[in-house]
């Protein structure tokens, strides 16, 4: 079984409920680092459980920390720090996670513990870990199958879960940009829209603003960018490290747009960026905007992701790790 472009058939749907509506103790999680998506779509279920009067718990794996962009999200203060999770889940829903060891720890602690997992992702990468899938490698979000979930759970739309969702869509889709971007992704935008939250304060703060040094942090990671144009449809790529980051007073979290810029080379159909971590490995972004997938290079080097934006944890030199995605391209 894959993730058909189709979505989850309706007894996988069934299944789903079903597993929701016995669970006592419904343990939420979404991948390391989440991005507006994970948490997006994790929260928002977590808020419409919370609408049905139904407890629940929801975390993610490593640091408990998350960056400033995500201070005014809803339903935040129903997130619980991985240590202090009930041990004792008897259902475990997952959040825009291709496999298992994207949810890091809480995968070995929890699945075994649990009756049924059930996994919510649109990663035409996914593993199919769990129990029952909702997964749908045509859709825009995790959060298009978290509002499918919603509508099915019964649970109306309110401004605080459309805020949510919409941070999911918004995204992942590049603020409405990137090819995912269907009729039916605008039509589920102007339903968010219709509860009254505001796009446009909601956008300023996911992808326009940032501390002023992180200009200076940009200006020094653009300035070293190569262009190679002998790759596949051209290829544009640079790096940032640890040094970089101290240098401009400017945290991890701070790197995360700057392959959006990168990718604005015209010369190059894909972009490619290094975020060296603490732990001296590199995060590896990448970006399509046509022929090449990225996904397959994700993969093939130990990651994952869509066709037109994956990514991989790569060890060695900046040099060394970028040599080993021109060979796969
Ligand atoms: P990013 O470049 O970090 O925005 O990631 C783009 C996409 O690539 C994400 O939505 C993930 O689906 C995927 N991705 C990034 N890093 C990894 C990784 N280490 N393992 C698996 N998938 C990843
Ligand atoms: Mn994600
Ligand atoms: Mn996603």
């Amino acid at each position: 079984m894959g993730p058909a472009d189709t979505g989850p058939s309706e007894s996988e749907w069934a299944r789903a409920l079903d597993a929701l509506a016995r669970a006592e103790r419904p343990l939420l999680i979404c991948h390391v680092n989440p991005d507006g998506d994970a948490l997006g779509s994790m929260l928002a279920v977590a808020l419409g459980l919370s609408r049905l009067g139904r407890p629940c718990q929801a975390s993610f794996p490593g640091p408990f920390t998350l960056p400033p962009l995500f201070d005014g999200m809803p339903g935040r203060e129903l997130l619980t720090p991985a240590p202090e999770v009930d041990p004792t889940p008897d259902l475990v829903v997952t959040f825009d996670a291709g496999n298992a060891e994207r949810l890091g720890e809480l995968a070995a602690r929890f699945f075994p513990v649990a009756d049924d997992v059930v996994v919510l992702d649109h990663h035409a990468s996914n593993t199919f870990f769990g129990t029952v899938h909702l997964v749908d490698a045509g859709a825009a979000a995790t959060a298009v199958l978290a509002d499918e979930l919603l509508r099915r759970l019964g649970v109306p739309l309110d401004a605080e879960i459309a805020e949510c969702l919409y941070v999911g869509v918004a995204t992942d889709t590049g603020s409405f940009k990137y090819k995912a971007t269907t009729p039916a992704v605008h039509g589920l935008a102007a339903r968010l829209l219709d509860t009254g939250i505001q796009p446009d304060v909601i956008s300023r703060r996911l992808f326009d603003t940032r501390p002023f040094g992180a200009l200076g942090l940009f200006g020094a990671a653009l300035e070293r960018a190569r262009l190679d144009p002998t790759a596949p449809g051209g290829l544009v790529w640079t790096y940032a490290t640890q040094d970089d980051l101290a240098r401009h007073g400017q945290t991890y979290d701070a790197l995360e747009s700057l392959i959006d810029i990168v990718r604005t080379a015209g010369e190059a159909d894909v972009a490619c960026v290094l975020k060296e971590l603490d732990t001296g490995e590199w995060a590896v972004s990448m970006r399509s905007k046509g022929d090449v997938d990225v996904a397959r290079v994700a993969v093939a080097l130990g990651g994952g992701g869509h066709r037109y934006a994956a990514g991989f944890t790569g060890t060695g030199t900046a040099e060394s790790v970028f040599a080993q995605v021109r060979a796969q391209l």
